[in-house]
C-alpha cells in the first residue's frame, strides 16, 4: 500500500466529525421497500461509532422511493407533483425508522431538510451552520435530506451526493463517507465491463476518470458515480477527504475507522 493511501486512511480513522451519506439503492429493495436489516445494521454501527467519541451526521436519500412504495405505487412517480407527494410520505417513514433505531441505542436524532436556495443565502446559510453546530453540541445525530416536497431544483437536477458534500463543508466535517452499491471507483463500469479495475486512491479527478465514472446509477437512485466524484470535488476543495464505500455491509465502517483501506479514498 502506498504511503499516501495508508496516511489518507489513518486521517479518516482519526476524523472527529464525519458525514455519512446513504443512497436509495442501498437503503431499499428493488421494490422500493425499506431494507430493514441494512438500516438496523447501519444505525447500530453509526451509534457505536458515535459512542466511540465521533460526531456523526447522516445524509439520507430514499424519501421518494420509500414514499412511493408506502403509497403502494408500482413505480417511482415521474412527474414533479408525484415525486413531491411521495417524498412527503417517505420522509416521515425514514425519520420514523431512523429515530426508532437510534433511540434503541440511546441517541437523539434531528431532522434537517435543506434546499439549495437556503445555502445560497448568506444569512439562512449561517442559520443552518449554527443549528447543525448546536445539534452536534447537544449530542444529537442530524439526519439531513433535501426538502424534496418544496424543492423542484433537487428533483430536477439535484442529488444527495452533492448535498452530502455541502453538509460536510457546512458542518466543518473531517471526512465524508458515501455509501453506495458498488465497492468504489473503477476504471469503467464493473457491472457491464469485466475489465474494469478498482481504483483505491484518487488524487485528482480528471476527464478520464469522469468519463470512466459516467453512466447511469441504479434505477432507484438518482446519482451514479459521477455525482459522487462531483461531491468529492466539493469536499476536497475545503480539505475534506471522501471515501466511496460499499454500503451493503455497514460494518465496513468499522474497518474504515480502524484505518483499513476499504473503498476508494479521494484526497
Ligand atoms: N432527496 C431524494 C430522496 O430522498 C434523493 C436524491 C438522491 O438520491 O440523490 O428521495
Amino acid at each position: 500500500m502506498s504511503d499516501l493511501l495508508s496516511e489518507g486512511f489513518i486521517r479518516i480513522a482519526n476524523a472527529k466529525r464525519v458525514v455519512v451519506k446513504i443512497g436509495t439503492s442501498t437503503l431499499t429493495y428493488a421494490n422500493g421497500k425499506l431494507n430493514l436489516r441494512r438500516i438496523e445494521s447501519l444505525v447500530r454501527v453509526l451509534s457505536d461509532i458515535k459512542n466511540s467519541g465521533k460526531e456523526v451526521l447522516l445524509v439520507t436519500s430514499g424519501a421518494i422511493g420509500v414514499g412511493a412504495a408506502h403509497l403502494g405505487l408500482t413505480e417511482r412517480p415521474r412527474d414533479m407533483g408525484g415525486k413531491q407527494a411521495a417524498a412527503a410520505v417517505g420522509q416521515c417513514e425514514l425519520m420514523y425508522i431512523y429515530d426508532k433505531h437510534f433511540s434503541e441505542y440511546g441517541h437523539v436524532t434531528a431532522q434537517v431538510l435543506l434546499t439549495r436556495d437556503v445555502i445560497d443565502d448568506k444569512n439562512r446559510k449561517n442559520n443552518v451552520i449554527n443549528t447543525i453546530q448546536r445539534l452536534l453540541e447537544y449530542g444529537a445525530v442530524p439526519i439531513v435530506n433535501e426538502n424534496d416536497t418544496v424543492s423542484f431544483e433537487e428533483i430536477e437536477f439535484g442529488d444527495n451526493d452533492s448535498l452530502s458534500a455541502v453538509v460536510a463543508v457546512l458542518s466543518g466535517a473531517d471526512a465524508l463517507i458515501i455509501l453506495t452499491d458498488i465497492d468504489g471507483v473503477y476504471t469503467a463500469d464493473p457491472r457491464t465491463n469485466p475489465d474494469a479495475k478498482f481504483i483505491p486512491l484518487v488524487e485528482k479527478i480528471d476527464d478520464d476518470l469522469r468519463k470512466a465514472a459516467s453512466g447511469a446509477g441504479s434505477s432507484r437512485g438518482t446519482g451514479g458515480m459521477i455525482t459522487k466524484l462531483h461531491a468529492a470535488e466539493i469536499a476536497s476543495a475545503q480539505g475534506i477527504s471522501t471515501v466511496i464505500l460499499n454500503g451493503s455491509d455497514p460494518s465496513r465502517l468499522y474497518d474504515l475507522f480502524e484505518g483499513k483501506p476499504v473503498g476508494t479514498l479521494i484526497i
